[in-house]
């Protein structure tokens, strides 16, 4: 099942495609920023997360792969004005909550997302709590070596002697930032008469009174910055040097800049990842998704139905197909229209893998070339996980199949075997959609329209009853009704 030709990855590091090349022969070492668990993940983390969940489904067809992905338990997180915020600490005061029952309750609610978007469990999810002790330590042999000191029980990293010092690749390596031009940009306005330089970053933070969690180190009481649980936690699994090293394209800067600079300045010059790998944001009907827009919905809320961005739900097959549509680099449009597209484009392609099976074939020559037409879908994946692109290969296969279907092509039985082998394995194995099965969904939409149905001449009989009556008992069946513009609509909860 290998993939034929060279796989290529834009590596970040360098703005460009390379061949991808793993340190250690058939062994590949992936580490991705997880999740701050302070709140429920947002669209644009699951966005991220079921890309590299996707990387992860092809990188493994190939390789041995081990799949890092942390959960931030604790740690200072540097919001985009630069501060350093205890978002853990606050969620934890404003929910009245201990820090780790937040965590503990939104680390349910990430693992049933996972769940429901049919994501493979990372090899090891470590968390920063659990990792104190390797934080302190690598914190450690970054003083020893110069690039980081103590003030008033907290520790700095020296960015702009690491920046001089030959010996390190200098800051600025990823995101291309030049330090002289960051002010403005980096502050933090609680520590800024502690740094030596505007741009210098927390390693350990002392404790404040009000912290909920504090450890001790050799500096006193206190807690890590954010930025050195991923150095510490990718170190002591993937080694000081690995190969990919993923997460969204908000934290290119300063997250992994710092990262680096933390690997670098405490084991020599050397970057800890040879790919850096971002995937881009999401917007939802052309802009950024906010609260305040009235534009912002949770993963859960769109597949349910309780959103109201939405006049309808949409099954998480569906969600995971339209993000697969958009490449990982590729900015993603959320909109109704978008959404139905992908939506019947999805049950196009099912109705092909319905059909498949029950083609009838031929001894003479198949109209497709199924091998080269797998080793185009192979290509395109081989072409930095170009998923929109193998979407298109997969509907080129359902045309084939529905010209077999009506009598005005052929297909061997070995075509056919082929072709259905590895039309499921690019759809279940590589994008991770689950089969629809056959003819249930169908019979299901059948009984479910004749139940609407009824519902809708009890609403316009003004029968409330009845109608309240067929709602509830689909609750309890584990089915949500949402009245829409257009009628209502149901899906599974
Ligand atoms: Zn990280």
């Amino acid at each position: 099942m290998d993939a034929s030709g060279n796989l290529l990855i834009y590596n970040s590091l360098s703005g460009q495609k390379e061949v991808f090349t793993p340190l250690h022969d058939r062994f590949v070492g992936m580490y991705v920023c997880g999740p701050t668990l302070y709140s429920e993940p947002h669209m644009g983390n699951m966005r991220t997360f079921i890309n590299f969940d996707m990387i992860y489904r092809y990188l493994k067809l190939t390789y041995n792969v081990k799949y890092v992905r942390n959960i931030t338990d604790a740690g200072h997180i540097t919001n985009s004005a630069g501060e350093a915020v205890d978002s853990i600490g606050k969620a934890a005061k404003s929910e009245q909550l201990q820090s780790l029952e937040i965590v503990y309750k939104y680390n349910v609610k990430f693992q049933e997302l996972q769940r429901i978007y049919n994501m493979l469990p990372p090899s090891i999810e470590p968390t920063a709590t659990g990792h104190i002790q390797e934080q302190i330590e690598i914190i450690e042999q970054i003083i020893d070596n110069g690039f980081a000191y103590v003030v008033n029980g907290s520790v700095y990293f020296d960015v702009r002697k690491y920046n001089d010092d030959t010996n390190t690749p200098g800051y600025g390596i990823l995101s291309g930032r030049k330090i002289d031009e960051l002010e403005g940009e980096t502050r933090d306005l609680n520590a800024q008469d502690e740094k030596r330089f505007f741009a210098d970053f927390a390693l350990w933070k002392k404790a404040n009174p009000d912290d909920m969690q504090i450890w001790r180190s050799p500096w006193g009481d206190g807690n890590p910055g954010w930025h050195i649980e991923c150095t510490a936690m990718s170190t002591k699994y993937l080694g000081q040097t690995f190969d990919i090293h993923g997460g969204g394209m908000d934290l290119k800067f300063p997250h992994h800049e710092d990262e680096i600079a933390q690997s670098c300045g405490s084991h020599g010059g050397e970057n800890p990842a040879k790919y850096w790998m971002h995937t881009n944001m999401l917007n939802v009907n052309g802009q950024k998704m906010s609260k305040s827009l009235g534009n912002f919905f949770l993963p859960k809320e769109i597949v349910e139905g309780t959103t109201d961005v939405f006049d309808k739900p949409y099954s998480p097959n569906v969600l995971r197909f339209f993000m697969m549509q958009a490449h990982y680099r590729s900015t993603l449009d959320f909109t109704s229209e978008a959404l139905n597209a992908a939506e019947k484009g999805f049950h196009r392609l099912m109705e092909a893998m319905k059909l498949l099976p029950g083609l009838p074939v031929s001894e003479a020559e198949s109209s497709i070339d199924v091998n080269a037409w797998s080793e185009g879908a192979f290509a395109v994946m081989n072409d930095d996980f170009n998923t929109p692109m193998l979407i298109a290969q997969l509907f080129d296969a359902a045309r084939f199949i529905n010209t077999v279907n009506d009598g005005k092509g052929v297909i061997t039985a070995t075509d056919k075997a082929v072709l259905l082998e590895k039309m499921t394995l690019f759809i279940t194995e590589i994008l991770g959609l689950t089969l629809e099965q056959s003819g249930d969904s169908d019979v299901a939409d059948k009984a479910m329209s004749v139940v609407l149905e009824l519902r809708k001449d009890a609403r316009e009989n003004k029968d409330w009853a009845t109608s309240d009556k067929i709602r509830d008992r689909l609750a309890e069946a584990g089915i949500s009704v949402k009245d829409g513009k257009d009628g209502a609509t149901w899906s599974v909860s």
